[in-house]
């Protein structure tokens, strides 16, 4: 079956009802007819069966053996890191989300876990990275916000050379555009809050495995720690995933076009899109990915960040918030945003400037999104 009938039939009917929509199964615990003899569900931090629908679901999407759902990417990213040991050293790339960066560097740090962050879009920075040490590369691809590509096969063939696990962030593309897996990497991570659910209204993370033996490990954890997701936000992102097809094509499309509107503004300076020809990285994107996605960053001639918030504050349809992947058009300003707390030559250095404004371009008509830059930018 093609991706797009795959996902329509992604939540299959309910097995003791026959429910076309998966139940939300709103329970804490499962009555038992003997002690320790069950259906296969005892307490719901364990096991629910919503949300062991929406977890088989994103490891099929993700050519995975098993998935395993969070309250939040990010409670996701956990724990795949809790799969390592004082000592361990991680390798990421150095424009990775910052959620990330923070936990990497607040908290695991303390537990005698370190971290190196390198341009992975240079092969050769990875293989000058690499020690025996090195248990992780953590890869995000497109990196946020200036959409830096990195090659997953040849870093894969890397990682496993060193005995090191690859884990990709696939947040950015999802399963419709870039599979990460059928690439060579043997994690996958995601916020299930952006394009997966795709309508700006849930909080979820997934993690995609292609093991047995760590499928073993992260069931453990999951349990241990608890951070799992609730049958109702399972039910939604389930829905989500849905349309994640129609949805993500809109939004390429979309995306495209404005890319090729923007580099004709006489106000903007540089334009950050994968599907552009001049993009430094778009030949591995045609490559790797099936489609450029719905992200696009830029800067203005007038490089100052109240340029950036002007335009930011003067756009109708755009949205200024956070989040991305949501239906609704959304713009940022990572400077004085989600790159808030990072150094100023830091956040400089690897293209954040003050007038960078990234777009998380929707599902609406496009000439619309157009002129309403357009208004915003004259
Ligand atoms: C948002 C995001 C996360 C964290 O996900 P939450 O659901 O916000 O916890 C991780 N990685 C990437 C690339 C993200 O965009």
């Amino acid at each position: 079956m093609k991706l797009e009938t795959k996902l329509v039939h992604i939540s299959r009917p309910d097995e003791f009802t026959g429910a076309i929509s998966t139940p939300i199964y709103q329970t804490s615990s499962y009555m038992q007819e003997a002690p320790d003899v069950n259906k296969g569900f005892a307490y719901t931090r364990t096991a629910n069966p919503t949300r062991k629908v929406v977890e088989q679901a994103i490891a099929e999407l993700e050519g995975g053996i098993a998935g395993f759902a969070f309250s939040s990417g990010l409670a996701a990213t956990d724990c795949v890191l809790k799969l390592l040991k004082q000592g361990d050293e991680v390798i990421a790339v150095n424009d990775v989300y910052g959620g990330t960066y923070r936990i990497l560097t607040t908290v695991y740090n303390k537990l005698g876990v370190t971290s190196k962050f390198i341009d992975t879009t240079n092969i050769k920075n990875v293989i000058n990275a690499v020690s025996d040490k090195t248990r992780f590369i953590w890869l995000e691809t497109p990196t946020n916000p200036t959409l830096k590509i990195s090659d997953i096969k040849e870093i894969a063939k890397i990682a496993k050379q060193v005995g090191a696990l690859l884990i990709v962030d696939n947040t950015f593309l999802s399963p419709a555009l870039q599979q990460p897996i059928h690439l060579g990497a043997d994690i996958v991570v995601h916020s299930g809050t952006k394009y997966l659910s795709g309508h700006g209204d849930v909080l979820s993370g997934f993690v995609v495995v292609k093991d047995s033996k760590i499928a073993e490990n992260l069931k453990y954890l999951q349990n241990t720690s608890g951070g799992v997701l609730s049958p109702f936000d399972s039910w939604l992102t389930l829905r989500g995933i849905q349309t994640l097809y129609l949805r993500i094509e809109k939004h390429s499309q979309n995306a495209q076009k404005i890319a090729e509107y923007l580099i004709t503004h006489p106000q903007v300076d540089k334009v950050y899109y994968p599907g552009l020809k001049n993009h430094p990285n778009h030949a591995i994107a045609a490559q790797q990915q099936k489609g450029f996605g719905g992200m696009i960053s830029f800067t203005l001639k007038n490089d100052s960040l109240e340029a950036a918030k002007k335009f930011l504050t003067r756009t109708k349809i755009f949205l200024l918030a956070e989040n991305l992947g949501d239906v609704r058009s959304l713009g940022s300003h990572p400077a004085t945003m989600t790159h808030k707390s990072t150094p100023e030559e830091v956040r400089k250095e690897t293209g954040v400037q003050d007038s960078l404004i990234r777009l998380s371009v929707g599902i609406e008509n496009v000439d619309d999104l157009i002129n309403d830059i357009k208004q915003a930018l004259d």
